[in-house]
C-alpha cells in the first residue's frame, strides 16, 4: 500500500504559520539549563524530537512490541507492518522506491556498507577515490580503509576561501582512474550547499560512481534523491527529528542486487544450509539481525511530522533565521565566520579573536545557550581553515529570532568575562 499523505499541521492556516505553536511540539525545548531558558543551537549535531515521535516510540513499546518478519502472531504482524510502513513513508519523503532503501543505524553505517560491499570488491591499485575537503569523517575514513585494503589512492577536491567547492578543479580531477566520488550534500561546518545534481551529472558522464552524504540536507530542505542522479545517498534519522540509531542508504535496485551482503545473520537470508546459504533480496539482504524497530517507527512519525509542516516551509524559516544570525554576528568586533557560500544551510561556524572556542562554548552554556565547539568531525577542513577549533551555532525551524538575539547577547556577556 502507498504511504498515506500526512495531514497539514494545525499551526498552518493558509500562508500563515504559527511557529511558536510548532515549537511547543518539542517538550525538551521548554526546559531550563543552569537556571536559564534553554537556547538549543546544536541541531546539526542532533535534532530535538517532537512529541509525535516520542509518543510513537512509547506506543510501540507499550502496545505493539514484537520482533519483525519472524512471528506469525498478531503483535509480530503489527510490528512488521509498522516497520515496513516507515520504509514506505521514507521512500515517499525522499522520492525513491521503498525496495531501494536499506534501513540501517545511520550515515556512518550506510557509507561503510558502500565501502565494504561496493568498493572493496571492485577497486584495485591504480584506481582513485575523490573526496572533498569538507567531508565529515564518516565520508573520509571508510574510503581510507578501502584504500589501505585495495591499494587505490585518495585525492582531495579542494574548496575556495568562501567555503564553496572549486568545481572547475574538481571536474579536472575526474580523470579515467577515478572510480568513486564522495561528496556531502551540505557541509556540517560551513553550511555550504553543494550543487550535487550538477556534480553527479559530471561524474556520471565519466562513468564515476557517486556517494552523496545527505546527513545535513535531509533535515532542512525538500529532497528528491531521484532527481539528484547519484548512485548512493546516505542519511541519518536523528538529525531529522527521528530517534538515534536510525538511517538509510539509497541505491538503485540493480546496484544493490549486484552487491554482496555486508553482515551475515538473521533477516538477511532466505535459506541457510551448510552446503550453501541463499540470501534474501535487497534491501533485506543488507539488514542482518533485529533492527531498531522502535527507532524506525519513530522515524516514520518524524517524516509524517516534517511533511505536515512542509520541507519548503522549514527551509524558508531556517533561511530567515540564518540571515538574521549572520547579520547580527557579523556586527560583533573580532568575530570571524567560516563559510560564506552563496547557498548555505542554517549553520554558522565562528571564532572570536582572543577567545578559545571551548571556553566560549562553556561560558555560553552557562547562559543556557548550547553550541558545539571543536573540530566537528572534520579535521581536514579545520586544517585547511588553519584553526584548531570553531564554535558552531546550528539552527532548526523550532528556533526563534529571539534565540538569535539571546546568542548575540550571551556572546557579548561572555566576551566581557573573557576580558
Ligand atoms: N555526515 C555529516 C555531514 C554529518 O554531519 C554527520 C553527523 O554527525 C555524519 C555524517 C554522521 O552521522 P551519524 O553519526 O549519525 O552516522
Amino acid at each position: 500500500a502507498p504511504a498515506a499523505i500526512a495531514p497539514v499541521h494545525p499551526a498552518i492556516a493558509g500562508d500563515h504559520i504559527d511557529w511558536a505553536r510548532i515549537r511547543a511540539d518539542f517538550p525538551l525545548l521548554q526546559r531550563e539549563v543552569h537556571g536559564k531558558p534553554l537556547v538549543y543551537l546544536d541541531s546539526a549535531n542532533t535534532g530535538q524530537k517532537p512529541a509525535a515521535v516520542i509518543d510513537a516510540v512509547d506506543d510501540f513499546y507499550r502496545r505493539h512490541n514484537a520482533n519483525v518478519s519472524r512471528a506469525v502472531h498478531a503483535l509480530g504482524s503489527e510490528a512488521t507492518e509498522a516497520y515496513e510502513a516507515s520504509r514506505r513513508k521514507l521512500a515517499k519523503f525522499l522520492n525513491v522506491r521503498h525496495d531501494e532503501l536499506v534501513l540501517c543505524s545511520g550515515t556512518t553505517f550506510a557509507i561503510n556498507l558502500v565501502a565494504y560491499s561496493w568498493a572493496l570488491p571492485r577497486l584495485k591499485a591504480g584506481d582513485v577515490i575523490v573526496v572533498t575537503r569538507m567531508e565529515h569523517h564518516a565520508n573520509i575514513v571508510p574510503w581510507q580503509l578501502v584504500a589501505q585494503r585495495t591499494g587505490c589512492t585518495i585525492k582531495v577536491a579542494e574548496i575556495r576561501d568562501n567555503g564553496e567547492l572549486d568545481l572547475d578543479a574538481l571536474y579536472a580531477q575526474l580523470t579515467p582512474e577515478v572510480k568513486l566520488l564522495a561528496v556531502t550534500h551540505v557541509s556540517n561546518v560551513l553550511g555550504t550547499v553543494n550543487p550535487v545534481r550538477e556534480i553527479c551529472r559530471e561524474a556520471r558522464k565519466r562513468g564515476i560512481t557517486t556517494v552523496v552524504d545527505g546527513s545535513q540536507a535531509a533535515p532542512h530542505r525538500p529532497l528528491d534523491i531521484a532527481a539528484i542522479g547519484c548512485d548512493f545517498y546516505a542519511l541519518t534519522g536523528h538529525k531529522m527529528a527521528g530517534p538515534t540509531g536510525t538511517g538509510v542508504l539509497w541505491a538503485r535496485k540493480e546496484t544493490l542486487d549486484a552487491m554482496p551482503p555486508f553482515l551475515g545473520g538473521g533477516e538477511m537470508i532466505k535459506e541457510v544450509r551448510f552446503d550453501g546459504t541463499v540470501f534474501n533480496d535487497a534491501p533485506h539482504k543488507f539488514e542482518a539481525g533485529t533492527p531498531n524497530i522502535a527507532g524506525f517507527i519513530g522515524l516514520g512519525a518524524a517524516v509524517d511530522y516534517l511533511s505536515s509542516i512542509g520541507m519548503a516551509n522549514i527551509e524558508a524559516r531556517e533561511q530567515a533565521l540564518l540571515a538574521h544570525a549572520t547579520e547580527e554576528l557579523s556586527k560583533i568586533d573580532g568575530l570571524r565566520i567560516f563559510g560564506r557560500a552563496r547557498e548555505k544551510a542554517a549553520v554558522i561556524s565562528f571564532q572570536i579573536e582572543g577567545a578559545h572556542s571551548h571556553d566560549l562554548a562553556t561560558l555560553l552554556d552557562l547562559e543556557g545557550v548550547a553550541v558545539r565547539s571543536g573540530q566537528h568531525c572534520a579535521h581536514p577542513l579545520l586544517q585547511f581553515l588553519g584553526v584548531a577549533a570553531t564554535c558552531r551555532a546550528s539552527f532548526a525551524f523550532y528556533n526563534t529570532h529571539d534565540e538569535v538575539d539571546a546568542l548575540v547577547a550571551a556572546i557579548h556577556k561572555t566576551r566581557r568575562l573573557l576580558g
